[in-house]
């Protein structure tokens, strides 16, 4: 793999609203996709976001594992699929270090697996956790904890994880971060919030 940096729209070090346990988060900036309603409308071009070394993600995660006890890490979008060279690499780093790896797709896996670019099955087989499909906004998820749409499927690739944990029926989370003057914002927000969910901004005063 010759990839080197990887374009990001945002990273949470430690959060319990993107999958079971704590992990470290990771959206790329960037998906090909356009599903009505998407919770993430800014992280969809390729052109915005920061383009950051692997290794310097890559010690963000190990700095994440030791100092937040993180149990793996979540890859978001944007979309991974569309960065599948960088993102496997963070994953096959993820399973040489003890992490889990959970990827959000808006493919489904069918789809996914005839992607053309190679990377992806690199990436989904350093895979704990699949989540795929669009988010459809005409049917949210009430049920399922992480998960956006009633059609997007749970596709548990190793023995890690299972489906009849009672982790997946939690009533999701919202995160709020006040960080150096700036709110950032993850998570499954009520309906009426979803605006909030937006990169970081500032705060006045
Ligand atoms: S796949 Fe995800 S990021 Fe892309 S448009 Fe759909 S909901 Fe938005």
């Amino acid at each position: 793999m010759t990839e080197d940096r990887l374009r990001i729209a945002q990273i949470v070090p430690a959060t319990e609203a993107e999958g079971p346990g704590r992990r470290f988060a990771l959206w790329f900036q960037g998906c090909p996709l356009r599903c009505p309603g998407c919770c993430n409308p800014e992280f969809l071009t390729f052109n915005g976001g920061e383009l950051v070394e692997v290794s310097a993600v890559i010690e963000q995660i190990l700095r994440a594992k030791r100092e937040e006890n993180i149990e793996g890490i979540s890859l978001l979008g944007g979309e991974p699929l569309a960065h599948a060279a960088g993102a496997a690499i963070l994953a096959k780093t993820a399973w040489e270090h003890g992490l889990s790896v959970m990827v959000y797709s808006g493919y489904v896996l069918e789809a996914a697996r005839e992607l053309p670019d190679p990377a992806v099955a690199e990436l989904l087989a350093h895979t704990d956790i699949l989540v795929d499909g669009p988010y459809v906004r005409e049917q949210p998820d009430t049920t399922r904890r992480w998960i956006g749409s009633t059609n997007q499927r749970v596709h548990l690739f190793t023995e890690r994880y299972r489906a009849d944990d009672p982790c997946w029926r939690s009533p999701n989370t919202l995160e709020i971060r006040v960080r150096k003057g700036e709110i950032s914002v993850n998570g499954f927000p009520a309906p009426q919030a979803v605006g909030l969910w937006k990169k970081p901004r500032r705060v006045e005063g």
